[in-house]
């Protein structure tokens, strides 16, 4: 399927099949089916993928034209990714939020560099490809990520999101 030109109505009745049970992915998360379930057993997962909205909505703010490519579906494929790899609950500890999206972050950077970005439920799709992701997009991407457009202002935005999880602790 990789580079298949899919008309942008056929993508999109494709990505809702999926939706569901990406949500189900999503709320029921964890090895052990307790997770979440009380106080006493939060954990970091979904205010990481949180946290990762508010990062990206905000560069999508900033640069709406250069990021027009990016939706929200390419952050939430990276965060199922992330979930598969890191399965244990003790992985997400509350206290280890920072770190985490970090790691979140991080994998984002990495699908970005490469181009590569899977599409979790068929693989062989790349939601980073050429035709779906012009390159020009995704070089922008990139530096945002990265923080290489304007440093202070991405420094700036990165620890505010490390205050955001700090304060949410
Ligand atoms: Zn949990």
């Amino acid at each position: 399927m990789k580079g298949r030109n899919l008309s942008g109505e056929a993508k999109e009745s494709w990505r809702i099949s999926f939706s569901h049970v990406e949500k189900k992915i999503i709320t029921s998360h964890g090895n052990k089916k307790t997770c979440c379930e009380g106080k006493a057993n939060k954990c970091c997962r979904k205010r990481c993928l949180m946290l990762l909205k508010s990062l990206i909505e905000g560069l999508k703010q900033r640069f709406p034209k250069e990021l027009d490519p990016l939706r929200s579906y390419h952050r939430k494929t990276a965060f199922l990714h992330m979930l598969s790899i890191r399965f244990d609950d003790s992985m997400w500890a509350l206290q280890q939020l920072p770190a985490c999206f970090l790691l979140l972050l991080g994998a984002l950077e990495a699908h970005t560099r490469a181009g590569v970005l899977p599409h979790f439920f068929a693989p062989n799709y790349n939601l980073f490809s050429g035709t779906v992701f012009p390159r020009k997009a995704m070089s922008f991407l990139l530096h945002a990520l990265e923080g290489r457009p304007a440093p202070a202002e991405a420094s700036r935005s990165r620890l505010t999101t490390l205050q955001l999880c700090e304060r949410d602790i």
